[in-house]
């Protein structure tokens, strides 16, 4: 994080990787996110820690697609990663990196998949982990943070509480890195290459639309940074995807700044939904959400917890994938902007499924 407060990016010289590879390079390489190392911040390949995490599936969803009227509906499936949430993709990069510059004990806040996802990598790279989650988050994630032998602080409240407890904790401990989000620029880079597979999937076409189920927003802000750094590299053509954050009607700070004309959002009082992974009543990058939708002409809608679960259960009976909440609000979102003719007929439209419905049992009722 910059002195002033504000999130710090990460740059690379785009002139140098013009020249010096080829989307054949790309193509030849093994099939996990590393194949874009050259758009990586990790700079010796022996600093990499990993599982195995990227290239997830690009499915047509053509059943759920023709209910809601949309023909090319493609979902990109997050679930078939380590630790069942994209998640592992900030924390595969950001691990990296900490232990390149060497960290060797991390501290993070977290509503549950994230500090999973970090302190499974951490144990992968050898380092400590302090993770700190609100009493409310799912019983899984505080498992995997026990498994892998990690410090596990549970907080009555809700994840900026979890902040603050770590930041007060770090006051009284010596050599840790806190790696919240955006106050590592690193995280970000590894949840941009969802945006870099998206398109090489599509033969480095883009879509109309993508859509993502926004807490903290760094998936989508990472996507637009992926999209933007391609076209610098004249790897992709033509407009940008509307980009779409999608939040629960319990928690949707981005949604409400939007609607008003806000450039940042105002913290949401009580936030509650059944999609835990975007309870964020106040996201560090807001600011760079909105800009993102707005430079791309996109939006920002609200979904409701029964619509949540009613499409939840829609793709699992017609597509037979058991998909999480977060990503069941974009489907959910697909429908409402279908009848609305924001998204128009014959539009190609990607929907993120952040993570696996495994770690969401208790969303189905027996
Ligand atoms: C964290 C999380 C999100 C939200 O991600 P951000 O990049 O912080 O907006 C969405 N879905 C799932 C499953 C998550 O764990």
């Amino acid at each position: 994080m910059c002195s002033c407060g504000s999130p710090l990016l990460a740059r690379y010289d785009l002139e140098e990787v013009r020249a010096g590879l080829t989307k054949e390079d790309v193509a030849a390489r093994a099939p996990d996110l590393w194949r874009y190392h050259e758009l990586l911040p990790v700079r010796a390949p022996e600093n990499v820690v990993t599982l195995g995490e990227g290239m997830t599936p690009l499915l047509a969803l053509p059943a759920y697609g023709r209910e809601l009227g949309v023909d090319d509906l493609l979902m990109k499936d997050e679930g078939l990663i380590p630790t069942g949430t994209f998640k592992a993709r900030g924390a595969a990069v950001g691990v990296s990196r900490a232990y390149e510059v060497g960290v060797r004990k991390i501290a993070m806040p977290t509503n549950g998949n994230a500090g999973s996802a970090w302190a499974t990598y951490a144990a992968r790279a050898g380092m400590e982990a302090l993770i700190a989650m609100p009493i409310a988050a799912p019983e899984i994630c505080r498992r995997e943070v026990k498994v892998v032998g990690a410090e596990l602080k549970l907080i009555d409240g809700l994840i900026g509480d979890a902040g603050a407890w770590v930041r007060e904790e770090l006051a009284k401990r010596d050599g840790y890195q806190d790696v919240s989000t955006l106050k590592e620029p690193y995280r970000i880079e590894g949840k941009k290459t969802m945006g870099l597979e998206i398109a090489e999937q599509l033969g480095w076409k883009l879509p109309d639309v993508i859509l993502y189920p926004t807490g903290g927003g760094v998936g989508l802000i990472g996507i637009w940074k992926a999209l933007a750094e391609l076209a610098s590299l004249g790897w992709v053509e033509g407009p940008m995807p509307r980009l779409v954050a999608v939040q629960a009607t319990g928690c949707a700070p981005i949604v409400q700044a939007w609607e008003k004309g806000l450039p940042e959002s105002e913290a949401w009082v009580d936030a509650q939904t059944v999609a835990f992974g975007i309870t964020v009543p106040k996201a560090l990058g807001d600011f760079l959400v909105l800009q993102a939708i707005a430079e791309t002409d996109g939006c920002a809608v609200a979904v409701d917890d029964d619509e949540i679960l009613a499409a939840q259960r829609r793709v699992a009976e017609l597509e037979g994938s058991f998909i999480c909440p977060e990503g069941a609000a974009n489907f959910a979102a697909v429908r409402r902007l279908r009848e609305s003719g924001w998204i128009k007929a014959g539009e190609q439209v990607v929907a993120l499924n952040t993570g696996t419905g495994l770690k969401y049992p208790e969303t189905v009722p027996l």
